[in-house]
């Protein structure tokens, strides 16, 4: 049986990319210099260059589960999506950030008590921060189960 994902790339490869071809050589030789930072949720329903009839090399694509964008918290652990946000601010200087949402999220879904038990890589967990200023004690209550007033107090 044909593997349907390697004759897509190969119709791509034949059909697809010769139109493009001098496009993608030129990112190649001048390099990136997308325009815009897109943030979204990975679901695959939400296509980024679909929805803003963007072509190779215009948009810088972040993309995590309910497309979340984690407060800055200064440790010494990974933090991809914050570190991406860096690169495409301060080394590709994109000139805006578009944070996208879409419906029938299961990450939001999940935040509301949806996440299957056996997930332990916190995408049933809340995420944070709504707002700096309430900073890691709203995300510490949040993720206990009690709320932000309570625990406030
Ligand atoms: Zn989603």
């Amino acid at each position: 049986m044909p593997d349907e994902l390697l004759s897509r790339l190969q119709h791509f490869h034949t059909d697809a990319f010769p139109a493009c071809q001098e496009t993608f050589q030129s990112l190649v030789n001048d390099g990136q210099h997308p325009t815009t930072l897109f943030i979204g949720c990975s679901d695959s329903r939400v296509a980024p260059y679909l929805l803003n009839g963007a072509g190779p090399g215009e948009l810088f694509l972040v993309r995590n589960v309910g497309g979340f964008v984690p407060p800055f918290d200064g440790s010494a652990g990974y933090h991809g999506a914050a570190a991406a946000i860096e690169f495409a601010v301060l080394s590709l200087s994109v000139q805006r950030i578009v944070v996208c949402g879409h419906s029938h999220c299961g990450a939001i879904r999940a935040l509301y008590g949806d996440a299957p038990a056996e997930a332990h890589w916190g995408w049933g967990k809340r995420p944070c921060c709504p707002s700096p200023t309430l900073g890691p004690r709203y995300c510490a209550a949040q993720n206990s189960g009690q709320s932000f007033c309570s625990s406030n107090a």
